[in-house]
């Protein structure tokens, strides 16, 4: 009677299955979710309400548990959910589904056999919500939405030591945006704000999805582009000049125009380093100023043959 009463107290929901996968008891949680009643489950296939719980994985760890009276464990981070709840966001995420760990385990009687397993299912919603926002903070760039300076300089590592290990070709392009300040000066911070958001976005459109486009600091952006060689570098950055150059940012009543200059660097025996890479588009990006704006220019500089 006062172990009823706690298995439908419970904030965590509890079913206990037969061998057959027959539904043996259904809690309240259980019930407050699927809207399903304990009347209308139990002594049912569990398979008959939840179709796509029908998975070998998850049959496959029942089987076990029956067989070896082991725990099986169902986690978020890789199933993300067991029964297809409803989600009660909460910190503005948007999950479809009720994210949940759940444990499965064997009931034993007095002889010891596991004629019973139960499942217990926990809302770990919150959990994962929190996670994923502190995921975009560590590694978006709060204006723009692409990623951040930190995460492109992970990733350049990782790219780096890819390259080292299996000698993929690696390049950068390192953009500044030409005669930044004037556009501020002239029509306010708010338009500069804007041009940076509509610039990454127009960036972020025209890279594949291997490629990563990072805002590196005020209004520079750097793209890493693993598996590409610097001529195909080039041709992107060509590519994102004339898409900038030709573009009309219409801020309010303003049609805005701007100009980016580029630095383009490829990884060769000469670059030991990350950081060494990186210098190189940088120096590549300052000649690209040097010599007049919206132009690109490459470092190493191309061999004439
Ligand atoms: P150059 O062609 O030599 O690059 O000239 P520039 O004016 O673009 O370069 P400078 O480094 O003198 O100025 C960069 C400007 O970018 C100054 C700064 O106010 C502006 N800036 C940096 N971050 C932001 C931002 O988040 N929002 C806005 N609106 N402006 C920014
Ligand atoms: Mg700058
Ligand atoms: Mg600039």
């Amino acid at each position: 009677m006062i172990f009823s009463q706690i298995f439908d107290m419970l904030d965590v929901g509890i079913v206990i299955l037969d061998r057959d996968l027959n539904v043996f008891k259904w809690n309240r949680w259980m019930t407050t979710h699927s809207k399903i009643h304990p009347e209308e489950v139990i002594g049912k296939p569990l398979f008959d309400f939840f179709p796509d719980l029908n998975t070998s994985w998850f049959l496959r760890n029942c089987k076990s548990v029956f067989a070896f009276g082991n725990f099986a464990f169902f986690s978020q981070k890789l199933h993300k959910y067991c029964f297809p709840f409803k989600a009660y966001n909460t910190l503005g995420s948007d999950f479809e589904y009720m994210q949940q760990s759940c444990t499965v385990g064997p009931l034993r009687d007095k002889n010891n056999k596991v004629n019973y397993i139960y499942m217990t299912v926990q809302d770990v919603t919150d959990i994962a919500a929190y996670e994923k926002k502190l995921i975009t903070t560590n590694t978006k760039d709060g204006l723009t939405g692409i990623f951040n300076r930190r995460y492109f300089e992970t990733k350049l590592t990782e790219e780096f030591d890819r390259h080292v290990r299996y000698d993929r070709p690696l390049s950068l392009i390192m953009i500044d945006i030409d005669h930044f300040k004037k556009i501020n000066d002239s029509h306010g911070h708010q338009a500069g704000d804007f041009i940076l958001k509509k610039l990454a976005t127009l960036i972020d459109e025209r890279i594949r999805t291997i490629d990563i486009v990072s805002r590196y600091g005020g209004e520079e952006f750097c793209c890493l582009l693993p598996e590409t060689t610097i001529d195909s570098a080039m041709a992107l950055a060509e590519f994102l000049r004339i898409g900038v150059e030709t573009e009309i940012f219409q801020f309010k009543d303003k049609r805005l125009r701007i100009t980016m200059s580029q630095g383009v660097s490829e990884i060769n025996s000469d670059v030991d380093s990350a950081e060494a890479l990186l210098k190189l588009a940088d120096d590549a990006l300052y000649e690209s100023k040097r010599m007049g704006r919206n132009r690109i220019e490459r470092m190493p500089e191309k061999q004439e043959t």
